[in-house]
């Protein structure tokens, strides 16, 4: 890639003399811990070469329409919220940080003590069973008096603000029997934790402890103060509702908009700012888990009521019925967007919407050591090409002229509303890195009585978070303008595909959906060129060229040295060739009809693209249909190394790993090209998708998979998925930098992407769907006063070739108190952050590690909150942070996902397929993933508009008469249950009841015209519009065996391959938590 306008920047080996010891460039980065991560190599940061720097000219620059705003000021961006000093800094040990960074990066390698025995603990407690049999012994004592050490004064010392730990409503019962002291708990003063000792330290990594755990040898399975079940606790134990009252629980972060700036300013401080009491472990109760081993079959010593525990659909509800239809405007610093559940409508005004990023923290740590110490991941999740809705604007279009956009000198940072003019206007000081430049003269304008440009209307570079620039010929390859990009569709034309009619169906329907090519808005036809190959172990191209009376057909049997055949008349116009591709498309299922041919290639195919871009000097999709493992003699030829025996094992891994060499180098060419590749896949069989996966995730693509495909019963799904894949808006050859203000910087990627640096986050084509994961690290200390900004600047090709970039800003508060940070936390975002990190941490250790860490970090943050935020309770409640309340059921149901769940039961390729997935999905479809949708639609009003309402995600909530549906962004379920009323499958499927339902018939609902199906039908379809994915129907009976693809999705149950339940797992957090916090 040769955009040296764009990767020129060297900005943070140029840090200002305040920048401290970092001033020479970071070469070597600064001693991180490795919190965030999950022992993959640290990201030395080196500055990335020197380039050409923009020098101002003076043409005069385009002016745009007006933005919309008319209230955003930069002066008023402040969040002036922190006038509360909360626990002064030294009111917390500083111990806490410490022996947990060590912890953590023990916990990193794989063969650690440490994580060893959290596993077994978790094992032994079957907390889902994760590690099957792996019952063994607790921790010796010495790491509890370790941990013991780390406390000296309870946190009841310090002096918190007012949130209190008292019940919250009046069905809260006192969770408290006598026993329980806080003072003493929190002091973990021997005999009365006992149970505690036993359940071990989890975090008992510290390196102190290493030498000594290892010669412990333990008996019997820990009975950990746990408390869950047991008679002793007298009173519901889980009585810690306070979490759920809808409105007044809410946190008061989100400030309305529309209420006036004033109204803006700041962050009440609110009491009731932690959501979930929670009785936990008593004193020395032996009580019995309730997922005890042997005891999933029986029943539990004493029914808790699920709905005590802080639940996802409340959070949902609550956060719509406060926020939903709202404008939001994004005029404050920091401000924590509505969720992304809720429908709302994004004014711009000076900072990115929510849709475009969303991070995991508003309120950033002043300094890594608070980061440190609550390990809160700071990450932004980016989908720069993210939809909007037709009520908000698109993004306005700055053309700078000849100059190309303005940019900071030193750290190329791009106009945009943070920029503060000074001198009368003649100058700008840069906000991310402090210099100050010259305002070029074409650019000059006078400034307001408040040091406002007055132009700042009219340009939305000065008071958007959201807009574009015209990009000149330095931001082009070979400073040449691009040509417009091609589609290329490559046909895998072997047995299978022909005898399961996939060819035809793909070839019928190209024929329709080539009209609806993406196109510029307004523009009367798509200036995308299209080409065609079909392929077994030879590759065919076509000749479509519009002057043909007939395609013609040249084979390429050298699959070793590949070429493209054909020039002229391969790429062409679908408008202009529309009568020789119709030809070409009816006759393609015809020449293939008879084949015996089963082999196939994969990588020429690939390879045949990226040379046809190369030749026509253009970016564009691959878009391959493909049915098996390529064998046939060929570059990329793969083999079958599935193997079932490695799960479980240290070399679970290499099942995820792609194996290394060609396309390894593939994915490099099609980068560098601007080649991306989507990827549709009709395997019967295992066929390596770690392997063939590889290319189409470094290039931004999509991996599609139909198992043992039938177009009966399949054929609609994949054409939904085809179509939505075909006419997504997107850009081409794209590179990505991240740009901060000092103190921190972009360490870390996760995505379909592509890195050749540490900086440039390449994408051969980047659409609306896809997310960018990008995690910050300190650098020195960040201001209160001044906050963090972020930059994100995407350079890319349009659909019709044009270069532009795309830059979206947003600036976020700093803090050095935690309980700011925590109350600026977004659950769906960290676990989007966290589901990207574990997701690639498993390609180099083992799950089960993954799994330990993703626990201790979960405990970690709840403890340090618990800790420095929370006022002094007793240690048996379970105080979750309000915006965190719901992270544990995220985390519990992300660790029972398929990736990371290590089940033999369980296709090798659908876990590949998962993992891949999810690391280019955006907080929307993480979140949906991990906490599927179920519901009701028993009681449904067929003449009201609305869905209803969706309940918790678990089995408690089904009935036997009751009719649900579940969706997951995957797959759409439709549960009946026995005792369905006739009536509703009646007009449902037009048949007398259950029994008579066919089993064919299964994956479709029947157009029958009376309300019931015609509403049923109409949320299906508007959910299937709504993802990105089509999902796949299935209608299925209670306790038919369908049913436990179904019940997999129930994810505040207990796994069905294994993993806790959420009452159990939370259980669990909250005794690490309290063996943390003594
Ligand atoms: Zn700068």
């Amino acid at each position: 890639m040769s955009q040296q306008g764009y990767v020129a920047a060297p900005p943070y080996s140029q840090a200002q003399p305040g920048m401290g010891s970092y001033q020479g460039g970071f070469g070597a980065a600064p001693a991180q811990p490795l919190y965030g991560h999950y022992g993959g190599p640290p990201q030395a940061f080196s500055s990335p070469p020197a380039g050409v720097m923009k020098s101002p000219a003076s043409s005069p620059g385009g002016m745009p329409p007006p933005p919309v705003s008319s209230q955003y000021n930069p002066n008023v961006q402040q969040n002036g919220a922190h006038p509360q000093r909360l626990a002064s800094p030294s009111a917390a040990p500083p111990t806490y940080g410490q022996p947990s960074h060590s912890v953590y990066n023990s916990m990193a390698s794989p063969a650690q003590p440490p994580a060893q025995q959290l596993t077994n603990q978790m094992s032994a407690m079957n907390l889902g069973g994760y590690a099957p049999g792996a019952m063994q012994s607790p921790p010796p004592p010495a790491t509890t008096s370790i941990a013991q050490q780390r406390f000296q004064t309870p946190p009841a010392a310090t002096g918190h603000p007012q949130m209190h730990s008292a019940p919250l409503s009046s069905h809260m019962a006192p969770p408290i029997s006598p026993p329980q002291s806080p003072i003493t708990n929190m002091q973990g003063s021997g005999p009365p934790m006992g149970g505690q000792s036993m359940a071990g330290p989890p975090m008992g990594g510290h390196s102190m402890t290493g030498p000594l755990m290892g010669g412990h040898s333990m008996t019997g399975p820990p009975m950990g103060g746990q408390s869950m079940g047991g008679p002793p606790m007298g009173g519901p134990p889980m009585g810690g509702q306070s979490m759920a009252g809808p409105p007044m629980g809410g946190p008061g972060s989100f400030q309305q908009p529309g209420s006036g700036p004033a109204g803006l300013q700041g962050y009440p401080q609110q009491a009731g700012q932690f959501g979930g009491l929670m009785s936990g472990p008593q004193p020395g109760m032996q009580g019995g888990f309730p997922g005890a081993p042997g005891g999933l079959s029986g029943p539990p010593q004493k029914k808790l009521d699920p709905d005590s525990i802080p639940s996802i659909t409340q959070v949902i509800e609550d956060d719509k019925a406060r926020l939903g239809g709202q404008v939001y405007s994004t005029n404050i610093r920091g401000q924590v967007p509505p969720l992304v559940t809720t429908d709302f409508t994004v004014q711009d005004q000076g900072n990115a919407s929510p849709r475009f990023m969303r991070c995991t923290t508003y309120t950033l740590p002043c300094t890594a050591e608070l980061a440190k110490q609550c390990q809160v991941p700071l990450a932004s999740i980016i989908k720069p090409f993210a939809k909007l809705p037709k009520n908000e604007a698109p993004l306005y279009v700055a053309n700078h002229g000849e100059t190309g956009p303005i940019r900071c000198n030193r750290c190329k940072a791009y106009m945009c509303p943070y920029m503060q003019f000074i001198d009368g206007g003649r100058r700008y000081q840069c906000t991310f890195c402090n210099c100050v430049n010259e305002v070029p003269a074409f650019y000059f304008q006078h400034l307001d009585h408040i040091g406002r440009r007055v132009d700042f209307y009219e340009r939305p570079e000065l008071s958007l978070g959201s807009y574009e620039f015209v990009a000149t010929l330095d931001y082009c390859k070979n400073n040449k303008p691009p040509n417009p990009p091609a589609y290329i569709f490559m046909i895998d034309v072997s047995y299978t595909n022909i005898k399961s009619g996939l060819v035809k169906l793909i070839c019928d329907e190209l024929k329709t959906l080539l009209e609806k090519l993406p196109r510029e808005d307004g523009a009367e036809t798509s200036a995308i060129k299209v080409g065609f190959v079909t392929y077994n172990k030879v590759l065919h191209f076509y000749n479509v060229k519009s002057a043909l009376a007939q395609p013609q057909m040249m084979v390429v049997s050298d699959t070793a040295e590949m070429f493209v055949p054909l020039l002229d008349g391969f790429l062409v116009n679908y408008q202009d060739s529309r009568a020789v591709i119709y030809n070409l498309l009816d006759q393609i299922p015809d020449m293939f009809a008879d084949t015996n041919e089963s082999e196939t290639v994969f990588a020429p195919v690939i390879q045949a693209g990226v040379e046809a871009f190369k030749a026509a000097e253009c970016s564009g999709k691959l878009f391959i249909f493909h049915s098996s493992m390529p064998t046939a003699e060929a570059p990329g030829k793969l083999k079958n190394r599935d193997d079932k025996k490695l799960v479980n094992t240290d070399k679970e891994k290499t099942l995820f790993q792609p194996q290394k060499g060609v396309y390894e180098q593939l994915s490099k060419d099609c980068v560098a090209q601007g080649c991306c590749v989507d990827l549709f896949l009709f395997p019967s069989q295992y066929l390596d998708l770690a392997t063939m996966g590889d290319v189409p995730s470094h290039t931004g693509g999509s991996i599609y998979k139909y198992n043992n495909f039938q177009v009966e019963t399949d054929g609609e799904h994949f054409l939904r998925d085809l179509r939505k894949d075909v006419q997504k808006s997107l850009g081409f050859d794209a590179v990505m930098r991240v740009r901060t203000s000092t103190g921190f910087r972009a360490t870390d990627f996760f995505g379909g992407v592509y890195m050749n640096n540490t900086t440039d986050v390449e994408m051969a084509a980047v659409d609306c769907d896809k997310a960018v994961t990008v995690e910050f690290k300190h650098d020195d200390t960040l201001s209160e006063e001044t906050g963090a900004l972020i930059q994100c600047a995407l350079l890319y090709t349009t659909i019709s070739g044009q270069r532009r970039l795309r830059i979206h800003n947003l600036s976020l508060n700093c803090t050095s108190q935690l309980s700011e940070l925590y109350k600026s936390c977004e659950t769906d975002s960290l676990i989007n952050f966290f589901a990207k990190s574990a997701y690639r941490a498993i390609l180099n250790q083992p799950v089960k590690n993954v799994r330990d860490i993703l626990v201790n970090q979960t405990a970690h943050m709840l403890a340090c909150y618990r800790k420095n935020c929370a006022s002094p309770s007793a240690a048996s409640q379970l105080i979750l942070p309000d915006s965190m309340k719901v992270f544990p059921v995220y985390m519990n149901s992300l660790m029972k996902t398929a990736p990371l769940v290590g089940s033999t039961e369980l296709s090798t390729d659908d876990r590949a397929h998962q993992r891949l997935s999810v690391m280019a999905m955006g907080v929307e479809d993480t979140q949906l993933q991990l906490y599927p949708r179920l519901i009701p639609l028993h009681n449904i009003d067929v003449s009201s508009e609305a869905v209803p309402a969706p309940v918790r995600c678990s089995a408690e909530r089904l009935t036997d008469a009751g009719m649900f549906l579940l969706e997951n962004g995957h797959s759409i379920f439709l549960w009946l249950g026995q005792a369905c009323p006739p009536d509703v499958i009646q007009n449902l499927f037009n048949a007398p009841s259950l029994a008579h339902l066919q089993q064919g018939h299964m994956f479709s609902l029947p157009e029958l015209d009376n309300p019931l199906s015609k509403k049923v039908r109409s949320i299906i379809s508007e959910l299937l519009d709504k993802r990105p994915n089509s999902m796949k129907l299935l209608i299925v009976r209670q306790k038919d065996k369908p049913e436990m693809l179904f019940r997999q999705f129930l994810v505040e149950d207990k796994g069905l391959h294994g993993g806790a339940s959420y009452m159990d797992f939370l259980c669990y957090v909250h005794r690490e938590i309290r063996q943390l916090l003594t």
